[in-house]
């Protein structure tokens, strides 16, 4: 089961996706436009996105930009008209997961959904949280275990460096306090905690230069703590 997001302006099609993926046990929000859908996806956690490109309001590319300009590690399925070829290269290169053309059948809609959130739960990725951002090597960190790959290279980090990454990750889009990276480092078994906290800037100065060439940043929000973020073009 799993907590899926339609945005869909086309209601007859907005409420068969709806009931479609009920019935297969899924929990879903439906959005009727793209301010619509990026209001849910502000305040909600969902597992993955449906997402009609030709919507009213904000348009389904712009809501997908703005997904992956937060780095939500989120898959999402486009779905885009026979004849939008254009729509659909631009969909996958802004960082959509996979496609639909429409019309469609409910069936294929299904599997490719399934298929979506299986990749995204692939043990391969062993537990671990994929963040997708645009125009940069690919940055993918295991929740468990303190290894993290930009693209195919695996990372060279030390458990705590690690562990402010993993945090960054998790809170992509908002502010990180000292606080919590503090907290998080005392958690730490056997790492014994007592890190003076301006050897975090140490830290996260060194993460900022392992994330040279990713595509990503680590943003100092001044007396608030740090922002992981895509660097702009
Ligand atoms: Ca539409």
């Amino acid at each position: 089961m799993a907590h899926i997001l339609i945005a869909e302006d086309d209601e007859l099609l907005r409420d068969a996706v709806s009931a479609q993926l009920m019935q297969a046990g899924h929990t879903v929000a439906a959005a009727a436009h793209g301010l619509q859908a990026r209001g849910f996806l502000e305040s909600t956690r969902f597992d993955g996105v449906i997402l009609d490109l030709g919507l009213p309001k904000l348009d389904g590319m712009d809501v997908l930009r703005w997904i992956r300009q937060r780095v939500l590690a989120l898959p999402v399925l486009i779905l885009t008209a026979r004849d939008g070829v254009d729509d659909r290269v631009n969909g996958l290169n802004a960082g959509a997961d996979d496609y639909l053309t429409k019309p469609f059948i409910m069936a294929e809609l299904q599997a490719r959904l399934a298929a979506m959130l299986r990749r995204s739960r692939m043990p391969a990725f062993g537990g671990s949280l994929e963040l997708a951002s645009l125009g940069a090597a690919r940055l993918r960190v295991d929740a468990q275990q303190p290894r993290a790959w930009l693209g195919d290279d695996e990372m060279e980090l030390t458990q705590r460096e690690w562990s402010l990454l993993s945090l960054l990750v998790a809170n992509a889009g908002q502010v990180v306090s000292r606080e919590d990276v503090l907290g998080a480092w005392q958690a730490e078994p056997g790492e014994g905690g007592g890190v003076a906290s301006n050897a975090l800037e140490v830290y996260v100065h060194r993460l900022r230069r392992k994330l040279t060439d990713s595509g990503l940043g680590i943003r100092n929000v001044r007396g608030l703590g740090y922002l992981l973020e895509t660097n702009s073009p």
